[in-house]
């Protein structure tokens, strides 16, 4: 199930060369799994970009995107308080319950960063998973 709301950027700032980390204030009922990610509307452009969803608390999600064409630089720009049209709870996301006592998470590329969720997730219920991320 997917929701649209308005969002509002909290902050937006640079972490790495292109990379961004983008906070942005708004529901979060409709998110449910790790994996999960949303679909921006940028002002100017027909297609919605799709983010994966970093990390998430009661009222805010985190987003971690990197800047390869026109809609993630319009994006890279926009300033604390911009309202942001988005689809939440996209994605069936990965599902926890089916991984054993070590998983191995295997990774490349900036969507990486929805392994903070997932690794979150896990320890709730285990020790350790071992992770294998290339960029
Ligand atoms: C489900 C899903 C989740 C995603 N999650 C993330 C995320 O968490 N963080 C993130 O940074 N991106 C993520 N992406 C990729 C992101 O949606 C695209 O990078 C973004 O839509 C590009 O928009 P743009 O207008 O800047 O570039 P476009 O104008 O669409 O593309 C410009 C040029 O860049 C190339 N390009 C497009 N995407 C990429 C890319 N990812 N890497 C290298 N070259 C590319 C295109 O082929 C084109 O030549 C995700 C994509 C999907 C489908």
């Amino acid at each position: 199930m997917y929701k649209r709301y308005k969002y509002t950027v909290r902050s937006n700032k640079q972490i790495a060369n292109l990379v961004y980390e983008m906070i942005l204030e708004g529901d979060i009922s409709y998110i449910t799994k790790p994996g999960q990610f949303i679909n921006i509307e940028i002002e100017k452009f027909y297609l919605r970009r799709p983010i994966s969803i970093c990390c998430y608390d009661e009222n805010t999600i985190t987003i971690i995107y990197k800047v390869v064409g026109e809609g993630t630089e319009v994006l890279s720009n926009l300033k604390e308080g911009t309202i942001l049209d988005i689809l939440t709870g996209l994605g069936n996301g990965f599902d926890t319950r089916r991984s054993k006592e070590r998983p191995l998470l295997i990774g490349g590329g900036v969507r990486n960063s929805t392994y903070v969720w997932f690794v979150q997730s896990i320890d709730k219920r285990r020790e350790k998973a071992n992770c294998c991320a290339r960029f």
